[in-house]
This record gives C-alpha cells, sequence and structure tokens, in this order.
C-alpha cells in the first residue's frame, strides 16, 4: 500500500527493536495524557500490521484507560506504543524510527487541549476531543 512503508526503529537503549510497515501521515496528540506521558505532545503513526518487536523481554505495558495501553522499554523508559485493545491498533511514536524521510505531518488531534504556549505552523487537519470520539466511537 503506497500509504504506507516499511521502518526499523529501537529504544534508547537498544534492548527492543522493531520492525514494521506504519502510515506515512503522522498525527500529533495534545491530550494531557500524552503530555504527562512524554512532556509534550505525542508524535505517532498507526502501524498497518501487528509490529514486529526484538526484546520482548524489556517490554512492560501499562493500562491508561479500559480500551488503551501503553508501552515502555522497562530499561530505558522509551515510550514503544499506544494500543487500542479491542481493535488491536497499535500507534507507534514516530522518533523511534531510524530513517524520518517518508512521514508527513497530517493531523492534530485534542487540539482543544493544547496549551497555549505552543503552536505549530503545519498545515494539518485539526480534531477537537468531541470530534475524536464522534469519528472513532
Ligand atoms: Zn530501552
Ligand atoms: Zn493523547
Amino acid at each position: 500500500m503506497a500509504d504506507s512503508i516499511q521502518r526499523k526503529g529501537q529504544c534508547l537503549c537498544g534492548k527492543v527493536l522493531l520492525d514494521t510497515k506504519v502510515e506515512k501521515k503522522v498525527g500529533v496528540c495534545h491530550c494531557g495524557m500524552c503530555r504527562a506521558w512524554g512532556g509534550g505532545p505525542m508524535f505517532a503513526v498507526q502501524a498497518s500490521e501487528r509490529p514486529h518487536f526484538e526484546g520482548g523481554e524489556h517490554i512492560n505495558s501499562y493500562d491508561t484507560s479500559d480500551w488503551a495501553e501503553r508501552a515502555f522499554c522497562q530499561h530505558c523508559g522509551s515510550h514503544l506504543y499506544y494500543r487500542i485493545k479491542a481493535s488491536d491498533e497499535y500507534i507507534v511514536p514516530v522518533g523511534l524510527f531510524r530513517d524520518q524521510s517518508g512521514f508527513e505531518l497530517d493531523h492534530q488531534i485534542f487540539i482543544d487541549h493544547k496549551p497555549a504556549y505552543y503552536a505549530f505552523a503545519n498545515d494539518t487537519t485539526n480534531m477537537t476531543e468531541a470530534e475524536v470520539f464522534a469519528k472513532y466511537s
């Protein structure tokens, strides 16, 4: 599929490696959970398949809601994915991938939760919390 690209990546310490096909379109999430998790908005891409991980014994995950979990390397703390459990969808931080070419900033979600002290100049599709829940539920 032309909208997807194969990318390899790893956590900061290198104990967890991943290899997966992901969408080219990068989304930014401004929600309070993403900002608490990473210290800023999350830049991520949807995996087009279940990602292949090596070093899975180093992956820990945390249920952030009834429907989703967030995973990280338990050695270095790098964030590895956000997973929607019911659909088994993986959303992967784009910064994990070694090759950053081919990606484009496409949309920003929870734009109504974005703090006033930053704003991205990219021309993106922006959705509020209400619009996100209307689209995906
Ligand atoms: Zn690590
Ligand atoms: Zn979020």
